[in-house]
């Protein structure tokens, strides 16, 4: 695997083909205000990257701006070796990329089934849909039910359930356990393992720092727009630059302002 170093490293990233996602040098923001600041990041087939940051640190902005929700100002995206830069959204989802938003991205009006159906690309078959009610059993149980009124889980399962559904290589995944009790959380951490054991890469915004760190396989830490690599997840607990970029150690429960609370803690705002 090509190394590919964090913002302010002296040589430039290697950009290789063979990586469910290549970041290079990439800058973006809103308006004149740059928040991405030359990020490099790399996640390889079917590897799971975590990245971590503060708030405000530009973690959803990374992930819109890989989805081609944002564009960027400088910089390359490659998924699966193609440079989508310039691509729209649906043309990223074609060449293998999923996000699954915070706040889900499901239609809750809509019962599971219609979620289901939509999300589906024209080739998907009845096989296919059967695979995910196999791999996701609650909503075959709810497939009529609207989406509005099932559990923040169930919820979240469906939107899981939706990336999948189109065989992606690459699922984004902005904070999964937002809202969600912990026993919750748990559920929905293993239906991620089983995606990734699925041979799907998967790049994972967490605020429950712990539990991201249990999943990946490599680590990225984001500070003011910055990305440094950290790679191993067993190097955060001995790395300063984790303290640095997220006031904290990744053996200590909380961030400072308190939203990384141990697991344990209580859960944030429920989103129904
Ligand atoms: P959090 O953990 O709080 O979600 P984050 O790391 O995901 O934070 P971003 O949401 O990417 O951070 O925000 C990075 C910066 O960009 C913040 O300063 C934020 O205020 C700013 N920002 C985000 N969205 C917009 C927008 N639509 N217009 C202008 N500024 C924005």
């Amino acid at each position: 695997m090509s190394e590919v170093r964090g913002a302010g490293a002296s040589t430039p990233a290697a950009v290789t083909t063979s990586a469910a996602l290549e970041v290079a040098d990439l800058s973006a923001g809103y308006g004149p205000v740059t928040i991405l600041r030359n990020v490099n990041l790399r996640v390889a087939p079917g590897e799971v990257v975590a990245l971590l940051g503060a708030n405000g640190a530009g973690k959803t902005t990374l992930l819109r701006t890989t989805a081609g929700l944002l564009r960027p100002s400088s910089g390359r995206i490659l998924v699966g070796g193609q440079d989508v830069t310039r691509a729209p959204a649906h043309q990223r989802a074609r060449a293998g990329l999923c996000l699954i938003p915070e706040g889900r991205g499901i239609f809750r009006n809509l019962t599971v089934a219609e979620n289901l159906r939509l999300s589906a690309p024209s080739w998907i078959t009845d096989a296919d849909f059967d695979g995910v009610y196999d791999r996701f059993p609650i909503l075959r149980d709810r497939r009529g039910q609207t989406a509005g009124t099932m559990s923040g889980g169930q919820q979240q399962m469906l939107a899981l359930a939706r990336a999948t559904l189109a065989k992606p290589s690459l699922v984004l995944v902005d904070e999964v356990s937002m809202g969600l009790a912990p026993v919750t959380i748990d559920i929905i951490f293993q239906a991620l393992k089983t995606v990734a054991a699925a041979g799907v890469a998967l790049l994972v915004v967490e605020q429950y720092v712990q539990r991201a760190l249990e999943i990946a396989d490599s680590v990225y830490l984001i500070k003011k727009g910055e990305v440094t690599s950290i790679g191993d997840p067993s190097h955060a607990a001995r790395t300063d630059l984790f303290a640095e970029y997220m006031g904290q150690s990744a053996e200590s429960p909380a961030s400072p302002d308190g939203r990384a609370a141990a697991d344990t803690a209580a859960p944030g705002p429920t989103s129904r």
